[in-house]
């Protein structure tokens, strides 16, 4: 059988999307190809070797095969996450990357937890003072630092983070741990990259 798809994925190397090359190996050093003859299957899927058309470095690729397509499911080495926006606060943008990480090699509890943590820094750096992270985003929303939505999801993040750090029943589940990581991020962006970006925006204005 051959794959005639090109797959989709994050370069681990480069890391943005591409679409991978296949790539078939012979005495004479192999070549880049359009399509796949040369794969590995077995009760793991398939493997097959791909090469990236940006950066040239190959990666190893696992999935199956549906109607004579191949399905990707993971990329060896795995893709590091996604950057972090510059603008949020370094500490906070260090517990977010980390979440990524975490997220990236399936350690779901973990991720969450950093979550929680670059939501409690977040909370302390726009001046939260009481103890409990629930009362910090009370806290600043009482402020007006965030609106009553955004305290909402504030207040989701913190529920998934204390399933991911403390010993109860709840066990965090793939889908709430990606769910929680983009509205992480998301909070983030609303109080620290978009009051940035704004800023940004009015030094120009004001510079022409
Ligand atoms: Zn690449």
């Amino acid at each position: 059988m051959s794959f005639f798809n090109r797959v989709s994925a994050i370069c681990p190397y480069c890391k943005i999307h591409v679409n991978f090359s296949w790539i078939s190996s012979d005495d004479n050093g192999g070549e880049i190809e359009d399509y796949s003859e040369d794969y590995f299957k077995n009760e793991k899927g398939i493997w097959v070797i791909g090469v990236c058309p940006s950066c040239k470095n190959c990666v190893l690729l696992n999935g199956y095969e549906s109607s004579n397509k191949f399905i990707l499911t993971k990329t060896y080495p795995f893709p590091l996450p996604s950057v972090v926006d510059e603008r949020i606060p370094e500490k906070i943008k260090k517990d977010l990357e980390e979440a990524k990480l975490c997220f990236s090699v399936g350690a779901i509890n973990a991720s969450s937890g950093m979550c929680r943590k670059a939501l409690q820094r977040a909370c302390k750096e726009k001046g939260a003072t009481k103890k409990e992270l629930y009362d910090q985003i009370d806290e600043i929303t009482t402020k007006g630092v965030i609106s009553n939505d955004l305290r909402e999801l504030a207040q989701s993040v913190r529920l998934i983070g204390n399933d991911g750090v403390h010993p109860n029943d709840d066990e965090v589940s793939k889908e709430d741990a990606e769910e929680i990581l983009n509205l992480a991020e998301q909070f983030l962006d609303i109080i620290f990259v978009a009051p940035a970006k704004v800023k940004e925006i009015k030094e120009r204005k004001e510079k022409k």
